[in-house]
């Protein structure tokens, strides 16, 4: 019998009916053996999730103030769950002992990290007795090493050694001990990451992700409506469109499950309110995929500013894109792309990046790089096609670039990534819309 490791998200678990859809979920399934819980998300869009209102609980304990008013309405949402999901769980003693640890440890001028994860501490005690099954604490089984990365050998060790022995159980995400044994959590929205790990450890067949959304769509619906569905990508796919601002999964989830040995596990992202909609199978590169359509999605983002350098005989100088890399790099500037021709070379920059330093940053090329020439495009977008079937298949370029012109967009730089699985294309940002959807119709 197959294994599988399921992780709901926050608003999953929003309140006592999300988390009654849960239980329906887990029950459904033998294989599903390990639940990995967020904290209670919002339940509408005005609503605060509980780790927000951790994060203020540490920060006004930080700062000597009181925090009960924000402490009580955290105990509250969970009495309530506990209350209308009908547990005999009493919830108060746990409930004091964090409201006690954030005070001590705000007061030992520790970090927000313990607050922070007993959002997910409670909501476990709460899932664990619900379903029945018992309650693992990631303190004991997931650690970081003393520069904060994740230590693996220990952690897959341990926590491999432990799960072998249970049945089924539910492990609250998000968190882990560091090198000193004290609570230390992921970056936000680090569940995701908890249920790789707990997946990994397992040796499970398959990781499912329990969220809002049923997958991924091939591009943004605000932009083209009633996208297709993606089925299936890969690793890199959703890692290239993930970069371009395509997000389901915590960027660093899909490391753990990536390099299990003896094969990579296989990621389903599901959508716990619409549970028979098919979701988006993320895979390794070694899957056979047949996809619908020759591309995998279309994702951009705005705000990039491009500086194109142009010298005579540029390729026969030696050191040339050195200097050029210095100049960034003795600003304080990472870059994203950089397409070059023969005596041409282009630096996509993210706006944010060259915030108060873009004249200072040119005077340096003119003075370090003597450019023929040296143009700045301000304004840009860039817009990402994604596809490993895309480097096989002939007259790809030919019609993305095709649909571009017809659609009138002007096309101001064109990366293709040595993967060959992506086409980046630079536009204006007025275009990008336009361009997004041109390319989406003459794919799909
Ligand atoms: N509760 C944490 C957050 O809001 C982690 C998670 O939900 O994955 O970031």
């Amino acid at each position: 019998m197959g294994l599988k490791v399921c992780k709901f998200g926050g608003s999953s678990l929003a309140d006592a009916s999300q988390i009654a859809k849960v239980r329906t979920l887990v029950d459904a399934d033998p294989q599903r053996r390990f639940v990995v819980v967020s904290a209670p998300g919002k339940r509408s869009r005005e609503d605060h999730k509980i780790t927000d209102l951790l994060y203020l609980c540490h920060e006004h304990a930080r700062q000597e103030l009181p925090f009960d008013e924000v402490f009580g309405r955290i105990a509250q949402r969970y009495l309530e769950i506990v209350q209308q999901l009908k547990l005999s769980l009493n919830l108060k003693p746990a409930l004091d002992e964090v409201k006690v640890g954030i005070a001590r440890v705000a007061q030992d001028q520790g970090t927000a990290d313990f607050a922070a994860s007993r959002g997910e501490y409670l909501n476990g005690l709460i899932v664990a007795e619900l379903l029945g099954v018992p309650f693992v604490d990631p303190a004991e089984i997931i650690f970081f090493d003393a520069r904060g990365r994740l230590d693996e050998a220990r952690t897959y060790d341990t926590a491999g050694q432990r799960l072998k022995k249970l049945k089924k159980a539910v492990i609250p995400g998000f968190y882990g001990s560091d090198a000193q044994g004290r609570i230390k959590t992921f970056s936000r929205g680090g569940s995701d990451v908890t249920g790789s790990i707990i997946a990994r450890a397992a040796g499970a067949d398959l990781y499912e992700n329990w969220t809002d959304v049923s997958g991924l769509l091939m591009t943004d619906p605000r932009i083209v409506s009633e996208p297709q569905p993606i089925d299936v990508v890969t690793y890199r796919e959703l890692r290239e469109l993930a970069y371009m601002g395509a997000s389901v999964l915590h960027d660093e989830a899909i490391f753990p499950v990536r390099s299990a040995k003896p094969r990579a596990i296989p990621v389903r992202i599901l959508n716990t309110n619409r549970p028979d909609d098919p979701g988006t199978m993320i895979v390794s590169e070694d899957e056979p995929i047949r996809h619908r359509s020759t591309i995998t999605g279309i994702a951009g983002r705005k705000d990039f500013t491009i500086i194109s350098i142009e010298k005579t005989l540029m390729n026969a100088e030696v050191g040339y894109a050195r200097r050029l890399l210095s100049v960034l790099e003795k600003n304080s500037i990472s870059f994203e792309h950089l397409p070059s021709g023969i005596d041409t070379m282009s630096v996509v920059i993210a706006d944010k990046q060259l915030e108060g330093k873009l004249d200072g940053l040119l005077e340096d090329i003119q003075r370090e790089c003597e450019p023929d020439s040296l143009e700045v495009a301000a304004n840009m977008a860039l817009i990402a096609t994604v596809g490993r079937g895309m480097a096989r298949t002939p007259g790809m370029a030919s019609r993305l670039f095709g649909a571009l012109a017809s659609a009138g967009v002007n096309v101001r730089m064109i990366d293709q990534g040595s993967s060959e699985l992506n086409i980046i294309v630079g536009v204006e940002a007025d275009d990008f819309e336009k361009a997004v959807s041109a390319i989406y119709h003459a794919f799909v």
